[in-house]
């Protein structure tokens, strides 16, 4: 068997019953890097050397019983996620050539676990993007159809991770992007409370919005990495204070009896058929198991990503200023066209005489969003719908006009207004083999919710087995 094929579950229990080692663990995922990257292009930059020398040292750990929660274990962090002395662009040239002095806290928290920084996954530069065609550094393709996007921002996790290349891989999710290339992959992918993760040290794209967490092969293996990357940080103004559960102790328990909210909005006209198929067979499969299946009403969720876009380009413009090309990067005329665009929308949302109308707005927006999920959160206790309105699409299908790639974030972006967590995982195929997603949302703080109902799902259906294959 390949070692690659493992979950993080398997491989953990495989370093500490010494079937294999570390460095070969190490040494077969890179080695399936070299192999599959130069054409799905999951990865900007491979750390080899480093990934060996520290599994070597974590062989020597392992060999002296130690028991760090992701010891041996290959990571790959999407590039813009700042690492010490290994180069991080977020995908844009403008920081080309940026090596930074420090790691951000989940870095620092995954290393400490004893993870292994394999690589840094490609991304649309700066996180601005569905699909992964925003890239400067070329698009990244879908493992189960190379003529298909893997879906966005974190487009290189979601390959990396979908083609057995990493057991983890890591995303930012301001309005989607770590749930839409998981649903469009075949893999589990959380966007956590806002503040659940630290934002130290990950380029920030929206800052009100941004959250920080991970992709995994099963929602075990996700558990388990946020129990190791989540929890106050004094160096985030915004991290959340609340004690961090033991995640994957608690995915056991019983899931009868909770109530399912199935929200109208997002079954409607513009849902392909498929994919609401998809997904309402999901639910009876949860039906059967003893959940109690509730139509319910977002009633503003048509105005969830207008909100979400005025916000997110203020707040963008403003984070972007920081480029300057003086301390640090390349000059401002670097910046690809989407930056450019999400720069000026968000300088004229913010500008005098047109606050009013656009920006402040928007705050009042986010209210009304915010309230239709406390409301609905009083009568049910899980939301269940669709990751995105259709299937993975073809490269230039949307990218051709900037308004029908944003429209992919309608069912993504609610929960970024929102600030509350959301969980994506594996529902099934389309006839012609292409993956299909559900998302479970919850309150704040409702992880260990959301990932015990998305395991018994998962142990139900197993879609996980199922793998791509892949050619050179
Ligand atoms: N697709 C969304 C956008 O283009 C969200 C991006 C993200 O979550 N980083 O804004």
């Amino acid at each position: 068997m390949e070692l690659t094929s493992l979950r993080l579950k398997e491989a953990l229990e495989g370093l500490e019953n010494k079937k294999f080692s570390s460095v070969e663990l190490i040494k077969s995922h890179i080695g399936r890097i070299k192999k599959f990257n130069k054409k799905i292009n999951a990865f900007i930059t491979i750390c080899e050397e480093e990934a060996l020398s520290q599994a070597r040292e974590a062989d020597t750990l392992i060999a002296k019983k130690a028991k760090n929660a992701l010891l041996g274990i290959p990571v790959a962090l999407k590039d813009n996620w700042v690492t010490k002395g290994i180069r991080s662009t977020a995908a844009s040239k403008v920081l080309d050539n940026y090596i930074p002095q420090y790691d951000a806290t989940a870095v620092v928290r995954l290393k400490a676990a004893g993870a292994i920084i394999i690589g840094k996954t490609n991304l649309d530069a700066w996180g601005h993007g569905s699909s992964g065609e925003h890239s400067d550094y070329g698009n990244t393709l879908n493992p189960w159809d190379y003529s298909r996007v893997t879906g966005g921002s974190s487009s290189g996790s979601g390959a990396a991770v979908s083609a057995d290349m990493t057991l983890v891989g890591t995303g930012t999710d301001t309005g989607g992007s770590i749930r839409q290339p998981a649903a469009f992959c075949n893999v589990v992918g959380l966007k956590p409370t806002y503040g659940r993760v630290s934002r130290y040290g990950i380029i920030a794209m929206a800052s009100s919005t941004d959250s920080i967490a991970h992709l995994t092969k099963t929602v075990w293996d996700n558990a388990r990495v946020l129990s190791v990357t989540a929890g106050f940080d004094p160096m985030d103004g915004t991290a959340g204070k609340n004690e961090v559960p033991n995640y994957e102790d608690l995915l056991q328990g019983k899931i009868s009896g909770l109530k399912i909210g199935i929200p109208k909005e997002y079954f409607g006209k513009g849902t392909d058929e498929i994919v609401a198929d998809t997904c309402h067979k999901a639910l009876k499969v949860l039906e059967d198991l003893g959940c109690k299946l509730v139509d319910i009403s977002l009633p503003h969720t048509k105005y969830a990503y207008p909100v979400y876009a005025v916000i997110q380009a203020s707040e963008v413009s403003s984070n972007l200023l920081r480029y300057d090309g003086v301390r640090y990067g390349n000059e401002r005329k670097m910046f690809g066209d989407e930056a450019k665009r999400r720069i000026m929308m968000g300088t004229h949302s913010l500008s005098s005489g047109y606050a009013d109308k656009y920006y402040h707005q928007s705050l009042k927006g986010r209210t009304l969003i915010i309230r239709d999920f406390m409301e609905a959160y009083k009568k049910i206790d899980v939301i269940a719908c669709p990751v995105w309105p259709f299937l993975p699409f073809k490269f230039d299908e949307r990218a051709i006009d900037p308004l029908k790639m944003y429209l992919s974030d309608v069912f993504t972006a609610p929960a970024n207004v929102s600030g509350n967590p959301s969980l994506s995982v594996p529902a099934g195929f389309s006839p012609d083999k292409l993956p299909i997603g559900i998302q479970f949302m919850g309150p704040n703080y409702s992880e260990d919710l959301l990932y015990k109902v998305a395991y018994r799902y998962e142990q139900e259906t197993k879609w996980y087995l199922k793998k791509p294959k892949l050619y050179e």
